[in-house]
């Protein structure tokens, strides 16, 4: 007898899930389309030139040493990283009001930001949109924190549902906590318009809520570092507070390494210390400090003017090609003369496309054709090539028709 016989089996992670029943799936012309991981135009995972030569530099350097790091992380990271979000020129930067610490990739930032907003915010609610990355409510739920939706996207037409999210972000609490997507909304692939961000923003702080930010594709999204940080950039500007998760994973391709930052931008530097100072108490007792590698990497490629600007030009590639895969998929749809209007695959941004394929829909094309994702409709589009889009396209025509 086991002292856990009482135990059930637990669900496999929806969204990982998906990879776990592709594996064991014998078919030569299966499709992984679940997974968020950028593959090449011949459906390999990628890493970039200028990781690969940030690796061999520290490698080659003989002065390096495998020390812990602070509680914090990198210190050099933790300011590189700060000034990519927030802008070269943020006066928050500038007055040393930004507190940011070293965490496991975006997953671990959200955790970390979230065990200290329980810990010493005075509102527990966290509005999230609807829908959201599957594990927002879980990250923050188990972090003590109440989890309350907003409405965000509108099935009807494939869109941000604004009027819903501004009446939803209307009626919450003063000071909830409001998680947003920096850009590149996962799973639907809406985000607003610089426009509807203003808007949102003044709602935000007349209402005095918190916003928290999830930025896990920076550049990703547009292939410009800078356009995609528009949204946080502009509430860093106005002076009030916000929290940043960070994460490396998607634009630099460092997915298994786990780098990431949580910054917390106050309204003084006196607060921000403080802030830094509760932070090492959350970290502390979580994994004690984080790990040096991955975020030797960025620092040595976000401090490197060439080495940055390589970055930037193999960043602009990934995004380039997952557009392209847009427009081919629309283009193959159109050209099957399959019903159904599928504008929204190329008016979506980021890695997913929200195809509104129903659950039965899916299962019947992995059932059929061998294609693997999410039961919401989420396909990732870095997981695709001019190859297996006549595929995709064959499997989606059949399951609408
Ligand atoms: N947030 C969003 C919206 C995501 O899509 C992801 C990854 O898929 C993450 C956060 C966290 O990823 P990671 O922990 O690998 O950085």
């Amino acid at each position: 007898n086991s002292v856990f016989d009482h135990l059930v089996r637990a669900p496999e992670d929806p969204i990982l899930g998906v990879t776990v029943a592709y594996n064991k799936d014998p078919s030569p012309v299966k499709l992984n389309l679940g997974v968020g991981a950028y593959r090449t135009e011949e459906g390999k995972p990628l890493v970039l030139n200028v990781v690969r030569r940030a690796e061999q530099m520290l490698v080659n350097d003989s002065s390096r040493v495998k020390e812990y790091l602070p509680i914090v992380g990198l210190s050099d990271f933790n300011k590189l990283s700060a000034k990519l979000i927030l802008g070269a020129d943020s006066p928050a930067i500038q007055e040393n009001r930004v507190s940011t610490v070293q965490c496991l990739s975006g997953t671990g930032s959200l955790r970390v930001g979230a065990e200290f907003l329980a810990r010493h915010y005075h509102q527990h609610t966290i509005y999230i949109p609807q829908p959201t990355w599957g594990n927002h409510p879980k990250v923050f739920g188990l972090a003590g924190l109440s989890v309350k939706t907003y409405r965000y996207y509108d099935p009807a037409t494939r869109g941000l549902n604004f009027q819903g999210l501004l009446e939803d972000l209307g009626s919450a609490p003063s000071g909830a906590i409001v998680l947003l997507h920096a850009c590149a909304h996962n799973p639907t692939g809406v985000d607003p318009t610089i426009h509807q961000w203003e808007q949102i923003r003044q709602l935000i702080r007349s209402k005095a809520l918190l916003p928290f930010f999830d930025s896990a594709y920076q550049g990703f999204a547009s292939g410009n570092l800078d356009a995609d940080a528009e949204s946080v950039r502009m509430f860093a500007k106005d002076g009030g507070e916000c929290l940043v998760a960070q994460s490396y994973a998607k634009n630099m391709g460092l997915y298994g390494e786990r780098v990431g930052a949580l910054s917390i931008v106050c309204r003084s530097a006196d607060v921000a210390s403080r802030v830094e100072s509760q932070l090492k108490l959350v970290i502390r007792p979580m994994y004690s400090n984080p790990p040096i590698h991955g975020a030797s990497i960025v620092a040595t490629i976000l401090k490197d003017r060439s080495m940055y600007q390589e970055w930037t030009i193999e960043l602009k590639a990934m995004a380039e090609r997952i557009i392209s895969m847009r427009q081919q998929l629309f283009d193959a749809l159109r050209s099957r003369g399959t019903p159904g209007d599928w504008s929204h695959i190329i008016k979506q941004i980021g890695m997913f496309t929200f195809t509104g394929l129903n659950s039965k829909q899916v299962a019947f094309m992995t059932k059929e054709y061998h294609i693997y994702m999410t039961s919401d409709g989420r396909i990732s589009m870095a997981g695709l090539s001019s190859r297996t889009v006549p595929h995709l396209a064959d499997a989606i025509h059949a399951a609408v028709t």
